[in-house]
């Protein structure tokens, strides 16, 4: 990046909170408190490799604020993954439980490692290795985890397994993500992608453009995106452009999505098998209506906002927009529906998986889906609201809302 904004996810997640907490009228003392998880793990985590040899792995678990409830969120692998990172991502779970209104606070967890060089088995000793060191600080009314980039309901199901032979109970409710066998939940798996699809749908309301006639460009082809690009097919709208770590394809006549699903691996990749391909930041630029980054941090920034041509941006991604960029596109009057709410939909119905282990009784798809349609076209219209009429960027309007309870909570229990 030629420019010299803030990449600092930490940083930038702060300067909102701040900002946000002043609005509602907190002083400093509430700042300090919710600028930094309560609790950060490091841990390092020894696994025997199929060569015979030892690897020594590191991971975390961050815990913001446990205020509302227990904690919640996903376990990243990644080579990427950083302390910063997972603190940041704690705090953006905090206000995606606040904004739906759910009785946690967030947390989030990672382990610098990259699956698409592990061995199925490897994978499955790092992941028990990851709960045995996280174990005391973990649990199904403490702070639970769940799926994030590059982990699974395999994953989950291996770490529910762990947990559960520590604590020698079945404990279902310790993880959410889990295999449907496993008290896993209907519509889990698609959550996050059908809360993009609510999300977008209440945007081209605001904006008075017909689904079947829009155009959506999506960075990123993994659980988030490629899930979205069916549903937007599927409900006729044209996706135009998608893309991967190597690189992105794009028809303004529309792609064939199915074709491009059944051709993708695991890791979410698929442009490799194409010779005609632009790049991540192409694609980005590319007219379309609604733009939807599902990939990673740090997309849309200083370097290419004004040149973005999308006149709706939904956040599946988390952090994929920086502040300076949020400015230039909100000046710009493009709609910007940001992560914090756009992709609340995994949490939603990882909440609702909790309730069902919790409660013994189990939900359809149907049910499922109902519900999280109720709370999310809530939380997109509460947000909105605020933006109107405080006259504040959706990014300032999104915080305010999520961060009120976390803050409310903790000043009567007496924290602040
Ligand atoms: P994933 O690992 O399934 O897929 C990631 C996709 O991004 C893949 O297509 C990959 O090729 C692509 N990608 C990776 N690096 C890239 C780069 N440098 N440039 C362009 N593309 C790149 O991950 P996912 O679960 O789909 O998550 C994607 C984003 O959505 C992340 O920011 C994640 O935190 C966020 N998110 C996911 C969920 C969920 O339930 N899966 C929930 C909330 C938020």
């Amino acid at each position: 990046m030629a420019n010299s904004e803030n990449l600092n996810v930490l940083q930038s997640t702060q300067t909102v909170i701040h900002e946000a907490l002043k609005r509602l009228g907190y002083g400093e003392d509430m700042y300090e408190l919710l600028k930094e998880p309560l609790r950060v793990l490091t841990v390092r985590i020894p696994v025997r490799m199929d060569d015979g040899k030892v690897k020594v792995f590191t991971g975390y678990r961050a815990q913001h604020n446990d205020a509302v409830g227990p904690t919640k969120g996903g376990v990243r692998f990644h080579p990427d993954v950083n302390e910063d990172e997972v603190k940041a991502l704690s705090i953006w779970m905090s206000l995606k439980c606040g904004i739906s209104d759910l009785p946690y606070g967030g947390g989030k967890g990672g382990i610098i490692c990259d699956p698409r060089d592990m061995s199925f088995r490897e994978l499955e000793r790092l992941s028990r290795g990851y709960v045995r060191a996280i174990s005391q600080l973990v649990g199904p009314s403490k702070d639970i985890p769940a799926p994030d980039v590059m982990t699974n309901s395999q994953i989950m199901a291996w770490m529910m397994d762990e947990y559960s032979r520590i604590r020698e109970f079945d404990a279902p409710g310790f993880i959410t993500g889990k295999p449907l066998v496993l008290g896993g939940s209907h519509g889990r798996e698609t959550a996050t992608a059908k809360g993009v699809t609510i999300m977008i749908d209440k945007a081209l309301q605001k904006r008075g453009i017909p689904l079947q006639d829009a155009r959506v460009i999506i960075q990123g082809f993994g659980n988030a995106g490629s899930y979205l690009a069916k549903f937007m097919h599927d409900a006729g709208a044209r996706v135009i452009g998608i893309s991967d770590v190597h690189g992105a394809l794009y028809n303004p006549e529309g792609l064939d999505i199915d074709y491009l699903l059944d051709r993708r691996d695991s890791f979410g990749t698929v442009t490799k098998l194409f010779k005609e391909t632009l790049t991540n930041q192409e694609i980005l630029e590319q007219e379309c209506d609604i733009l939807v980054p599902a990939a990673i941090e740090n997309q849309i920034t200083l370097d290419n906002a004004e040149r973005i041509r999308a006149g709706i941006v939904v956040e599946a991604a988390n952090g994929p927009t920086t502040l300076e960029a949020t400015k230039i596109l909100t000046e710009r009057g493009v709609l910007l529906v940001p992560d914090v709410l756009a992709s609340s939909g995994g949490v939603i119905v990882s909440y609702f998986e909790w309730v069902q282990n919790n409660q013994g009784y189990y939900w359809t798809e149907k049910e499922v889906h109902d519900k999280l349609l109720e709370v999310m076209e809530k939380s997109f219209e509460t947000v909105y609201n605020v933006h109107s009429t405080r006259g504040v960027d959706m990014r300032l309007a999104a915080y305010m809302v999520g961060v009120r309870k976390m803050a409310e909570a903790s000043r009567f229990r007496g924290w602040v």
